[in-house]
């Protein structure tokens, strides 16, 4: 294999990993700002009244567009990372970060909620909405969110629609695109049902939590 056959064939895994994972990325952000857009302002605040964490640094882990970092910026003084393993999430995050001008708030970081490239005690709050479905290893991505935690620090992280109202009108626009979504959300919501959650932080050693399952959803909020 000569230089150009090494040079073609890496573009074309470089053209072919991009393409698929930016069309991915765009169709979830599509849907994020035009459908789900008026949630992450009532999750925000939500977050910030159920944990009182306002000010300090703040993790959002599997921040996708960074719809929900964004928001919790605008209602409070956290500096936030706005944490994810794609690369183009991130790219279309700062996008936005960039149009909201808060790129000195909210910083786009690289990395697997298994492997946190965060020091131990370093985070104040780490918030996450609708990833926590595609993590590999639940307990380690426990134990990893427990240890960048820093002491009185606390977890939001979980999945939902913001309230009763916001969830039925989603689902019904959602159900007009793809009748399987409101399947597809209650499938993944019995994967991480309570019961699971709580093995899966007893294998973790992690024994301060609360789980919250009510309109807003179902969420863990963890205690250091
Ligand atoms: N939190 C955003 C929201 O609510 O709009 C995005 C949710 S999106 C459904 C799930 C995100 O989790 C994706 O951006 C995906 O790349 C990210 N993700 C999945 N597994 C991850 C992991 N192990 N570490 C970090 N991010 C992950």
């Amino acid at each position: 294999m000569n230089t150009h056959d090494n040079a073609q064939n890496s573009e074309n895994e470089t053209t072919r990993y991009d393409r698929m994972d930016i069309e991915q990325a765009r169709a979830f952000d599509e849907t994020a700002s035009k459908i789900f857009a008026p949630i992450y302002p009532v999750i925000a605040r939500q977050i910030l009244d159920r944990t009182k964490v306002s000010r300090g640094v703040a993790l959002d882990a599997g921040c996708g567009p960074a719809h929900l970092s964004l928001a919790l910026a605008q209602e409070s003084e956290l500096k936030l990372f706005a944490f994810d393993a794609s690369p183009m999430m991130l790219a279309i995050a700062y996008e936005h970060i960039t149009d909201a001008g808060l790129v000195k708030r909210v910083v786009p970081v690289l990395g697997d909620v298994h492997d946190i490239p965060f020091e131990d005690n370093s985070i104040d709050l780490i918030v996450s909405r609708g990833s926590w479905f595609f993590w590999d290893n639940l307990d380690l991505a426990f134990k990893e969110m427990y240890r960048v935690l820093s002491p009185g620090g606390m977890t939001f992280i979980g999945g939902g629609f913001g309230n009763a109202q916001l969830k039925k009108e989603i689902h019904a626009t959602m159900a007009e695109m793809d009748p399987e979504f409101s399947k597809g959300v209650s499938n993944r919501m019995m994967t991480n049902n309570p019961d699971r959650i709580k093995k899966e932080l007893e294998k973790a050693e992690i024994q301060t939590y609360d789980l919250i399952q009510d309109d807003s959803g179902f969420w863990l909020i963890i205690r250091k």
